[in-house]
């Protein structure tokens, strides 16, 4: 292998930046040419790749977003389009590509495995929702920002005696709801991993008005329902104002925490090392802070995730 591409890809996370700068420089440091490649899998698509040096890294450790940019490109479930995006590799000699992503990305990385060009993965997300990883880069970052903005609501809500319901991603994966009610010492989480129970709520929303509680928070995981109209069930059950606070993607951008950015630069370097040691189709994870690899077909469908949702039981008691 003497030279190698890199892209970002899906949903954007802080610590993509810190990730391509160590594949590039660990690559650089090995002496192969390495590829920087636009927008995601788009870019492979209409070639759009430059060489990168050690100096096109420079100064974005410390940012969010992806330099190289990312996009959700549909028509990469196209064989022939795939076929267009390996040919426009295979003209400038790359040997194999790095894919920094989430699930959706690594099932693309997979496709192209198939059809025999090598792929290595690295999990970048904030969802936290990737199999046999502890942690996916981006995460610890939005799980900072989201309990920063508990913070700043928990203030107002105190003030006005109000109840606040704070929606946050994580699509399918409970990880950074649970896990930000505990550090915002909420007084209810929903999570998609388990049921809820509304009377269960009120309820506890209830105990805590009786008990003299000013404030009452509740963290929701995205599309569990709809956020407005739960606020306006329990403003009418409670008789207490209630608001809904959307994050959205301010949970997505930011400079990346140190964690972040360490697991990126310690990944990066790891993906480059596989590559030289000859997997071909293999992603990245971290387990018990050690850096493992496993298939990413594995990844997809054989691993199960290890959520975080049995927190809630140490939430639960802290009501
Ligand atoms: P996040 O979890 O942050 O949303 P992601 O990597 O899961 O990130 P997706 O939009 O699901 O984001 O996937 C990124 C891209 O990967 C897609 O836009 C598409 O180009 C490619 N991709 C996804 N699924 C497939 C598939 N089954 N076959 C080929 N390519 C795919």
């Amino acid at each position: 292998i003497k030279t190698i591409g890199v892209l970002t890809s899906g949903g954007d996370a802080p610590g993509m930046n810190a990730a391509i700068r160590g594949v590039v420089r660990s690559g650089i440091s090995e002496s192969l040419v390495m590829y920087g490649i636009y927008d995601g899998y788009l870019g492979l698509y209409n070639d759009k790749m430059v060489i990168l040096d050690r100096y096109s890294v420079s100064d974005i450790i410390n940012k969010g977003g992806t330099f190289l940019g990312s996009a959700r490109f549909s028509g990469f479930l196209d064989e022939k389009k795939r076929l267009i995006a390996i040919n426009n590799m295979k003209k400038k000699n790359i040997d194999a590509l790095i894919i920094i992503g989430g699930d959706g990305s690594y099932s693309g990385a997979l496709c192209l495995t198939k059809m025999n060009f090598p792929c290595i993965c690295i999990p970048s997300t904030i969802d936290n929702d990737i199999s046999g990883t502890d942690y996916t880069i981006g995460y610890s970052t939005a799980l900072e920002t989201i309990v920063q903005a508990i913070d700043r609501l928990r203030d107002t809500s105190s003030s006005h005696q109000r109840i606040t319901i704070i929606e946050v991603m994580g699509r399918n994966c409970g990880d950074l709801t649970i896990s930000a009610a505990i550090a915002g010492g909420c007084e209810f989480v929903i999570l998609p991993e388990l049921p809820y129970n509304k009377q269960e709520l009120l309820d506890t929303i209830q105990c805590g008005i009786k008990n003299g509680k000013k404030h009452a928070i509740i963290v929701v995981t995205e599309y569990m329902c709809n956020t407005f109209q739960l606020a306006k069930y329990i403003e009418n059950k409670t008789g207490r104002e209630t608001r809904a606070t959307i994050l959205g993607h301010l949970q997505r951008g930011g400079s990346p925490v140190a964690y972040d950015r360490i697991l990126a630069s310690r990944m990066g370097a790891y993906s480059i090392e596989l590559l030289l040691s000859g997997y071909k189709q293999h992603c990245i994870g971290i387990k018990n802070e050690k850096l493992i690899h496993y298939k990413i077909q594995d990844a997809l469908t054989n691993i199960e995730k290890s959520s975080k949702y049995q927190l809630l039981k140490v939430a639960q008691k802290l009501y």
